[in-house]
């Protein structure tokens, strides 16, 4: 028999008994969505339901700072206050100040107000001031404004995080949307980038999750921010860390070449200061991608006939590190022993993820020695006399100055 697919009505249905068994609201969560239903705001709160999930998981945590991001009536906001202490605060995001005066009367109607603060404002802008309050750091930041200022909201609510901050991204699905590659469109891009960041960041671990209901089809991703970055003591860290950081060195100090001197031709390695630089960047992309393995597949080279500045090449350079770095991550997660498959120069190879590794880091070692020896034969005052052997104490060091 084909039982035909559950559609809005049933999701309809189902959260209207969702709200009723553990989620029923009182006179004052009511009396805000009317008010925003009078107003002709647009049905975006959360629902019930999802509502009773936001003061849960604040609960579970025992928040009691909360930064939220988009008020609009203050649906949410009043039942996350709820899930606060005595004592606790919650610090609330919106850029209409129409809605803002909404919700504070609809949040002061349910005895919130005492821990709420409304700040109106385009996002953005309040949360670089937040930052320049050095405030304590929050505890839950549930973001769900305009998908367009994703990345930027991330990166802010990861700055006013502590270890253990829980970071939940409302409507992060678009109804499949977020999926849909090159469509140019700020909403889509913008929770793409996100998704990107998120991937990228050493200190995130986060689940995505598809969400349906009286909202529609949508989802939530729940991010925990991790330890802070510190003195490194993990070895494998430490090579991944002190190679970009050689190699940015190394390419600070090409800034100041002329072109001819940036691809005059040594009898030294790949042949120039440009070519070995630029091999030394594209192994760390190639090895991303192998060692993150089938379906992934190697990215065109950038070894080739392109030429670029120093400037250009530093900034695919921060991108190939964090994507090794997101790749080493995921080795990790299966374990450096497993071995994987390498096909080099026709010839197919079995090495440890452990040994991929370390090989991308040391092959960067070794191609910048060679570029040392070049800026020496170039005799440029200030960079071929005053440049530092960029090894992993000197790295160290400058990362605790
Ligand atoms: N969290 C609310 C719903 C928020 S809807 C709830 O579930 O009840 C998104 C809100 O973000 C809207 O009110 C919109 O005005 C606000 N918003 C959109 N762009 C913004 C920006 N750049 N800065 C601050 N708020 C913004
Ligand atoms: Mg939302």
């Amino acid at each position: 028999m084909n039982t035909p697919q559950p559609s809005q009505s049933t999701w309809d249905a189902v959260d209207r008994a969702l709200e009723q068994w553990l989620a029923p609201q009182d006179e004052a969560l009511q009396a805000t969505t009317m008010s925003a239903e009078r107003a002709g705001l647009p049905r975006i709160a959360v629902s019930p339901a999802q509502g009773r999930l936001l003061e849960v998981l604040a609960r579970a945590i025992g928040a009691g700072r909360i930064l939220e991001i988009g008020t609009l009536a203050g649906f949410s906001t009043i039942w996350l206050a709820r899930a606060l202490p005595p004592g606790g605060s919650l610090v609330t995001l919106e850029l209409d100040p129409g809605r803002a005066q909404l919700a504070h009367e609809n949040i002061d109607r349910a005895g919130c107000g005492e821990m709420v603060r409304i700040v109106v404002g385009p996002a953005a802008e309040s949360l670089e001031s937040l930052r320049a309050t050095c405030a304590p750091p929050f505890d839950l930041v549930f973001i769900d404004a305009d998908r367009e200022h994703c990345p930027a909201y991330l990166e802010h609510a990861i700055a006013l995080s502590r270890p253990g901050t829980l970071i939940i991204v409302d409507n992060a699905v678009h109804r499949g949307r977020v999926i849909e590659q090159g469509t140019g469109e700020p909403s889509v891009e913008g929770v793409r980038a996100m998704m990107d960041a998120i991937q990228r960041h050493p200190r995130l671990k986060a689940a995505g999750i598809q969400t349906v209901g009286a909202k529609g089809y949508d989802g939530l991703v729940l991010a925990l921010v991790g330890d802070a970055p510190r003195a490194e003591s993990d070895p494998l860290n430490i090579l991944l860390r002190h190679d970009a950081w050689a190699t940015r060195e190394v390419l600070r100090a090409c800034a100041g070449l002329t072109d001819e001197q940036w691809h005059r031709r040594f009898e030294i390695g790949p042949g120039s200061l440009h070519d070995a630089l630029t091999h030394i960047v594209g192994a760390m992309l190639r090895w991303a991608d192998r060692i993150d393995g089938p379906p992934t597949e190697l990215r065109p080279s950038i070894e080739g006939d392109v030429r670029r500045t120093p400037a250009e090449l530093l900034v695919i350079l921060d991108a190939a590190a964090a994507d090794l770095a997101a790749s080493a991550e995921r080795a990790r997660t299966r374990g450096l022993g497993t071995e994987f498959a390498v096909t080099l120069a026709g010839q197919t190879h079995r090495f440890t993820l452990g040994a991929a590794l370390v090989h991308v880091t040391t092959h960067g070692m070794h191609h910048r020695a060679q570029c040392l020896n070049m800026l020496r034969h170039l005799g440029v005052p200030g960079v071929s006399d005053r440049l530092p052997e960029i090894d992993p104490l000197d790295w160290q060091l400058q990362a605790k100055a």
